[in-house]
């Protein structure tokens, strides 16, 4: 009986844990506030090496269908180029990001990679193709080396020390005790909202994929390090598809097309010198930042 015991008693072993790593995981959802509904359709399909042309097609999409949150929102962005969101907050920039990596779908129009519909294709494949820094990153309870490497595990220790060189973090790093080994995290060392953008920074360089999200990637950071920095995500965005939500509108100068959000709506849209000329909300933000005033304009 002993014989048969054991392994039953194995067998509610390995059910006790799978059912927690599956409660830990509804945790993980719960916690990002990310629907579980989203699942791969059957017969999605792999994105395979994906140029990065990127397509919001008139996108509807509220959290709560009752509050339309972004409102007939399309832009394209092409392989290579560098998109920029701006507008106040609450205006639906991150919303955006979201809808990218697909932790939602739209509830009226498309949101296309290569001109698939996101939910033809595999959520994996998508994710894979999509480096993400985003606006509160939340670390992993290991160490900081896993924290970086993690998107590209196989990646070499030299790597992992380049790409943390360019984000402006190894030299913290290498201060610690325990170096890349210390352990970060709720469980570890906790870090300031500037040092783990720092460590995403050093993540999405390393990941170095087809599309670069940026979502106000550097705004816990003091105006020296962000400058810094910005020369490193230049250096790496090159000719990937670039989009970069932005508080401060002298990280976007450069880019080829700016978009400005107000209340879910695309109200203007063109270059920063072209958008000058506008003079409407983005020459309103523009001067009140020059003045040193970071607050928003009324809506
Ligand atoms: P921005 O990044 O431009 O500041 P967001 O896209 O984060 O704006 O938010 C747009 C609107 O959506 C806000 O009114 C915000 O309150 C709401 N919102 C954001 N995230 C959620 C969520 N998870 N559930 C419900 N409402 C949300
Ligand atoms: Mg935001």
């Amino acid at each position: 009986l002993i014989q048969l015991y054991m392994p039953l008693n194995f067998l509610g072993f390995v059910y006790r844990q799978i059912r927690q790593a599956l409660t830990d995981m509804e945790d993980m959802f719960t916690l990002l506030n990310i629907p579980q509904e989203i699942t791969d359709r059957p017969g999605a399909v792999r994105l395979e090496a994906p140029e990065g042309r990127l397509t919001f097609d008139h996108v509807f999409f509220g959290y709560d269908t009752r509050r339309p949150i972004l409102k007939d929102v399309s832009f394209t962005v092409e392989p290579g180029r560098m998109l920029a969101i701006v507008g106040p907050s609450g205006a639906g920039k991150s919303t955006i990001s979201r809808l990218l990596f697909r932790f939602y779908d739209p509830q009226d129009g498309a949101v296309r990679i290569d001109g698939h519909d996101l939910r033809d294709l595999t959520q994996k494949s998508v994710r894979a193709a999509i480096g993400i820094v985003p606006q509160d990153t939340v670390l992993f309870n290991d160490t900081i080396e896993y924290n970086i490497a993690y998107g590209r595990p196989d990646a070499s220790t030299e790597e992992i020390r380049r790409a943390a060189e360019m984000a402006r973090i190894h030299d913290f790093i290498t201060a610690l005790p325990d170096g890349y080994d210390t352990v970060v995290g709720e469980r570890g060392l906790k870090l300031s909202g500037g040092e783990k953008q720092r460590v995403a920074i050093a993540r999405a360089i390393l990941k170095a994929p087809r599309i670069m999200l940026f979502d106000e990637a550097t705004s816990a950071l003091d105006t020296a390090t962000e400058r810094e920095i910005q020369a490193s995500l230049k250096e790496v965005s090159t000719g990937r598809t670039t989009l970069v939500i932005a508080h401060r509108l002298s990280t976007v100068v450069d880019a080829d097309e700016i978009i400005v959000m107000r209340d879910g709506s695309i109200v203007e849209r063109g270059t920063h010198k072209s958008l000058l000329a506008e003079e409407g909300l983005y020459l309103e933000m523009w001067r009140r930042q020059q003045q040193g005033d970071d607050t928003d304009p009324p809506v």
